[in-house]
Parts: C-alpha cells; sequence; structure tokens
C-alpha cells in the first residue's frame, strides 16, 4: 500500500488556503454565510473556550466530555469530506511508523534530550482531561534542553530555542498570558489537530507562541520558543523542557493519551 504524499501535500496546501479564506471571513464584522456548517475557525473558538472552562473549572466534566466529542467529531467529519484525507487506519499505522511524517519538536536537539531513559516519563494511567483536579498522570514526553541558568536561553547556541510541529494540522488554541503566580500547569500551551492522525498534538511550557488559531502549520514549521510557563515548570526544581503530549481521538469523539516516545525516535531532525 503507498501512500500518495504528493497528493497530501497538495490537499493541505489547498487547505491553507481556505483557512486563510475562512480566517478573513471570521475577522471581518459583516458574515453572511450560505451554510450552516461551522467553519473550521467556529471549531478553535469552541475548543478555546471550552478548554479554558476545563481549567477554570466552570463546567462539570461530564458536559466538557460530550462538548468535546461533538468538537472533534464535528472537525473529523469536515475533514473527512476533503479527498486527501479520506485514509483508512491501515495507512495512517503505516503512515506513523516513517520518519518522513514526524518532525522532532525541537529544533537543534535529538532524541537524547528526551527525559527518562527509554521514554519512560511517559505515565498515561489515570489521565482525564476534562477534570482539572485528577493529577498524578503524565501522559506526555518532556524534552529537556542545556539551559542550566533558567534563562530560556540555551547554553550552546545563546539563542532562544525553536518549538516545532511534530507533523501537520490545524492549531486549534492557544494560551499566551500565562505570569508568574498562576497556578496553571500547562503555562503558555499549543493545541494542534492532525486531521490525517484524527489526533491532537499539546505543546506545553513555551516562552512565546508563535501561531493563532485557524491557522495551517506543516511539520517542522516553528509554533513557539521554549520556556518555563507553568506552575511547575516556572520552579528552579524544574529544568527547562517542552511538555509533549499526543490524544488520540476515538470513533466516540473522546481523547486516548498515546505515547509518542517511537515517533520521536524515527522523527526527523532540524538543525
Ligand atoms: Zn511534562
Amino acid at each position: 500500500m503507498k501512500i500518495d504524499l504528493t497528493l497530501f501535500m497538495r490537499i493541505a496546501g489547498i487547505l491553507g488556503a481556505l483557512l486563510i479564506g475562512g480566517l478573513n471571513a471570521a475577522s471581518s464584522q459583516v458574515v453572511i454565510s450560505n451554510s450552516d456548517e461551522p467553519t473550521l475557525y467556529t471549531y478553535c473558538q469552541q475548543f478555546q473556550t471550552l478548554y479554558t472552562q476545563i481549567r477554570e473549572q466552570s463546567v462539570s466534566p461530564d458536559s466538557a466530555r460530550l462538548q468535546f466529542s461533538q468538537i472533534m467529531q464535528g472537525l473529523q467529519v469536515r475533514f473527512r469530506s476533503m479527498e486527501g484525507y479520506k485514509q483508512d487506519s491501515l495507512q495512517r499505522d503505516s503512515l506513523r511508523r516513517t520518519g518522513i511524517y514526524f518532525n522532532f519538536p525541537i529544533r537543534g536537539y535529538s532524541t537524547n534530550a528526551i527525559g527518562g531513559t527509554h521514554g519512560e516519563g511517559y505515565r498515561g494511567t489515570g489521565f482525564d482531561l476534562f477534570d482539572y483536579n485528577v493529577r498524578g498522570s503524565h501522559p506526555a514526553q518532556d524534552i529537556f534542553i542545556s539551559d542550566r541558568n533558567q534563562d530560556n536561553i540555551d547554553d550552546r547556541t545563546t539563542k532562544p530555542v525553536d518549538i516545532l510541529a511534530m507533523s501537520q494540522g490545524l492549531v486549534l488554541a492557544i494560551e499566551t498570558g500565562w505570569k508568574p503566580g498562576s497556578d496553571y500547569r500547562g503555562g503558555n500551551w499549543i493545541w494542534v489537530y492532525d486531521p490525517l492522525l484524527n489526533g491532537l498534538f499539546y505543546y506545553a511550557h513555551n516562552s512565546e507562541v508563535d501561531v493563532s488559531p485557524g491557522q495551517w502549520v506543516k511539520a517542522g514549521e516553528k509554533l513557539a520558543e521554549m520556556g518555563r510557563t507553568g506552575f511547575n515548570a516556572y520552579k528552579s526544581r524544574s529544568p527547562t523542557h517542552l511538555h509533549l503530549m499526543y490524544l488520540q481521538i476515538k470513533p466516540d469523539g473522546l481523547p486516548q493519551p498515546i505515547n509518542t516516545y517511537e515517533w520521536l525516535l524515527t522523527a526527523k531532525l532540524s538543525k
């Protein structure tokens, strides 16, 4: 079975153009739509609102779960109607195993920057995206840089460190307003939806976020600069790192964390 990446890239390009069109429409004051279908940007707004409510605990976990599955199923239907995303699961699995699909998420770094000896920093059990009080799990990989004085500047290059998209996707939501003293654990984060995988990447603790909701990003594109934002990440006991999580969207629209370790091992590196 062969995956037509060229076709896929072309569609991604068309999609990017569509998105820009959608964004322009969304930002103008008078929007006349002939369709009842939500735009992709509407899904971004819904996701951003919901995720903020979960964090503030102003929505019940049950209600959040239902809203989340509706947003994700809606997004999936929208992308499935575009030719390039009609991938079957076998194709997806083989695509995920190839090193050409994923880009290592930190420029200038490679797999030896991943925390733990064999990616054992990942602890998936007990995770609940919808209940902010549930703690103890760590369904993510932490990837560390050389920053002994904790100023977010790479000790080796004396420059900030770029956070790159693991794969192509739609930027769903971002946080840019984290301040020291805030108890929000993710700090300044980014959620990116990859429609081909039907999954969400979450990049946390950034110092600066360089993308906006509704934006289409390619694998390896700069999303942010690494930082120390987040309740625990800001503390001096925490070395400067990226917290990378991936949530697979199940057929019912609900998320299932997946360990990205194997993907990171085969990912393309950026200098
Ligand atoms: Zn982490």
